[in-house]
């Protein structure tokens, strides 16, 4: 008999809510849930449409091994022993550093499975950890270590209050926002326009969220940092600074302002776009506003100077009033004070450790993936010798895949943790079965600190899984049984997976008294002293918290070393010094062509092409699209097919021309380039390119702070695909 069960999904920050409704343990109906206490009835395509990606014939049901190049099913018991033996002789013979692990982004929208594979890595004794933030959002985790005293403080629009909304590098009608829980964001949007404020788009491409709302303001790829000093630099000159805050919260005021009076509109405007007056008008509208939230996604993020944009952007809330103000920045805490925790267990201080490779400082605790390959290749101590993969497809996410590809194939032992086997998986030596989120219990944690309404939900499981698929905190246990360690180094934890491995195996007792991924969940939620387990139980759609206040912060939650913000670390105003350089290149090259990446409504980066209706028709590519006069220039018109050559490799697209493109500026969806993926079979038949395989790898190409990929604004040259388009993808 059909059952409607409540949940929420776990592709994205806004963790929509969803009534699921479920007949013989099959998913045949998901729609957005009404009665949802944020979300509220919305849910987008890619949530809507999960129950096929949950039921894909496709999906890995059972341990594989490969073998040659035939993939072949085994226990897990002989998967986790044979997996066991390799890492223990690697340990004994390599060090622990030969062991690395990649964290994919779909892992983190768990509660648990970020904790139980970095507590895995730990217990090998490893540091070799690498994950996707370093394509597109440490740069963010960076900049609040050193301005705040902690990565876990992320300032968020107050967007229901706010006058004024200035966003860069964002599409939220498409893929919602970045470290925001905002569901319904354009709807909320609208509404700073209808309470008669202004919005504000900064970005290379009119996108769908500047279609009907707000105002666009094209800006030339990596300039972010200039157009944000030229802001800061006006902001100082009509009195926009609140003096007496400054003075109160904040340390270093001089320094960053004698950095940005370098920076007049009128030179910023020659490599930016923006023209001075535009400039002006914008930074009007925010310095006048009652409330004003200055924001940015990973336009920004994957763009060139990322961190150092990202701290003047900081700056400029913080200095102008804005920041712990309603209708500005507020900094939610949200369950538990997680800076303020992480802070008393060493979380928070820039790391002493640096990577072997380039010297890379780890931000939340991992190195950039860009240097992934050169850790793989390069002889010498702690040269990575095997790699486990959770919940991620580094070949296509990360820059240049080609060498990735090259350095994968080194490795002594793949083992992939994923639901398929993607263009990595294939080259894993085995293959796990992972959870899809709707087998799994959970809270939505990612949003947990980023929810402008501050809430919680439960979900139970809605469906078991149909074959051997475990919860990732299961296999990580295990496999630190069968490695010979104890998970998160801690001998006694070790000790209690075991013992509950043994106890779950007695009828009847097992599932009483072992543990459950609710367990770690529940003491979250009753150390937030605002709700209950019972509680959330009987709400499924979702408990409101207390809003988030204003004038908390500055003063009380700032967790520097004396409790100011420091307005302008030493490392970026060294860092500011390269600039001028930079400015120069900028300037000397405007009227070389830039890629940019797009998001688009039914791909999530490299996830959703393996869903029919996603990929059919028109959609079974990904386009270059190109201004008008761009086209004409490089002779291409609608449907050519174009050859886009970066300094590392060549793909080709065929071409849309639109006048949403800024000119000079080519845009190519990410996320795309399955030919090789024959464990995807609708995917696999797609023709789109791997815009990645254009970025560059290896510590030189890397932003220096957070290492970064720079994956918006690579140079490039575009002509006419002399191949036809099966050849040329
Ligand atoms: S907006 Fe994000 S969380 Fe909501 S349904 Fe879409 S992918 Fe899922």
């Amino acid at each position: 008999m059909a059952e409607t069960k409540t949940t929420f999904c776990r592709i994205c920050e806004a963790a929509c809510g969803l009534e699921v409704t479920v007949e013989n343990n099959r998913i045949v109906k998901v729609e957005p849930d009404r009665d949802h206490v944020v979300t509220q009835g919305y849910a987008c395509i890619k949530g809507i449409k999960f129950g096929e990606v949950h039921h894909s014939p496709d999906r890995i049901r059972h341990p594989m091994k490969r073998v040659g190049d035939q993939w072949v099913r085994i226990t897990w018991d002989r998967a986790f022993a044979e997996i066991g033996e390799k890492v223990k002789t690697l340990r004994k013979t390599h060090g622990p550093s030969s062991i690395a692990m990649y964290m994919g982004n779909p892992a983190a929208f768990s509660g648990t499975h970020p904790v139980f594979s970095q507590g895995f890595l730990a217990g090998i004794g490893s540091k070799n950890f690498f994950s996707a933030g370093s394509q597109d959002c440490n740069n963010k985790f960076a900049v609040t270590t050193r301005m705040y005293g902690s990565p876990a403080i992320q300032p968020i629009p107050d967007v229901d209050a706010s006058g004024c909304m200035i966003i860069v590098g964002s599409n939220p009608a498409i893929s919602q926002m970045s470290f925001v829980s905002m569901p319904r964001s354009i709807e909320r949007i609208r509404a700073v326009e209808q309470r008669g404020g202004k919005v504000y788009w900064i970005n290379p491409r009119k996108t769908e969220s500047a279609r009907n709302l707000g105002e666009q303001v094209f800006i030339r790829p990596d300039t972010d940092v200039f157009f944000l000093l030229s802001f800061l630099n006006e902001l100082i000159a009509t009195g926009g600074v609140d003096q007496a805050k400054v003075r109160k919260y904040m340390k270093n005021y001089e320094a960053a302002e004698r950095i940005a009076k370098q920076w007049p509109a009128e030179q910023t405007e020659k490599i930016t776009g923006i023209p001075a007056e535009k400039l002006r008008e914008v930074v009007r509208a925010y310095r006048t506003a009652k409330g004003a939230a200055l924001y940015c996604s990973t336009g920004l993020n994957m763009a060139a100077n990322s961190t150092l944009a990202y701290w003047v952007l900081n700056t400029i809330n913080a200095v102008s009033g804005n920041l712990d103000k309603r209708g500005g920045m507020l900094v939610s805490k949200g369950l538990v004070d997680l800076p303020r925790l992480g802070k008393m267990a060493g979380v928070g201080k820039p790391s002493r450790r640096r990577s072997r490779i380039g010297g890379f400082e780890p931000v939340m605790d991992s190195y950039p993936a860009g240097i992934l390959p050169d850790e793989i290749l390069t002889p010498g101590k702690g040269q990575i010798r095997a790699l486990f993969v959770s919940a991620g497809n580094p070949l296509l996410s990360c820059p240049n895949g080609a060498r990735m590809e090259e350095a994968l194939k080194k490795l002594e032992l793949i083992v992939s943790v994923d639901m398929f086997r993607n263009e990595t998986g294939n080259l894993a030596h085995y293959i796990l079965p992972g959870l899809s989120f709707f087998e799994r219990p959970d809270l939505p944690m990612p949003a947990n600190g980023f929810q402008p309404i501050p809430y919680l939900q439960w979900t139970d499981a809605v469906v078991e899984p149909d074959g051997e698929q475990r919860d990732e905190w299961w296999i990580y246990t295990e496999l630190a049984r069968a490695c010979g360690i104890d998970i998160f180094g801690v001998k006694p934890v070790q000790r209690y997976f075991n013992l509950n491995r043994l106890v779950s195996k007695i009828p009847f007792v097992g599932d009483r008294i072992g543990f459950k991924a609710e367990m770690s969940m529940n003491a979250l939620v009753l150390a937030s002293r605002q709700v209950t387990p019972g509680d959330l139980k009987r709400k499924p759609h979702g408990v409101l918290l207390k809003p988030n206040p204003e004038n908390v912060f500055l003063g009380k939650g700032v967790l520097t070393d004396d409790g100011k913000i420091d307005l302008a670390p030493p490392e970026f105003v060294e860092e500011s010094r390269k600039l001028v350089r930079d400015y120069a290149d900028e300037l000397a090259g405007r009227d070389k062509l830039k890629l940019i990446s797009k998001r688009e409504r039914f791909t999530h980066n490299s996830w959703m092409h393996n869903i029919g209706e996603f990929v059919k028709g028109e959609r079974k590519t990904n386009y270059l699209y190109m201004h008008p006069e761009d086209a004409r220039r490089a002779e291409l018109e609608d449907g050519d097919i174009a050859e886009i050559r970066s300094a590392t490799a060549t793909v080709s697209a065929p071409v849309k021309i639109t006048d949403e493109m800024m000119p000079r500026v080519v845009a190519l969806p990410h996320g795309w380039g399955h030919g090789k993926a024959d464990g995807l079979s609708i995917a696999k038949d797609t023709t789109g390119a791997n815009a990645n395989l254009l970025a560059a790898d290896g510590p030189d190409s890397l932003e220096r702070f957070a290492g970064m990929a720079h994956l918006n604004g690579i140079a490039v040259d575009v002509r006419r695909s002399r191949q036809p388009m099966a050849e040329a993808g």
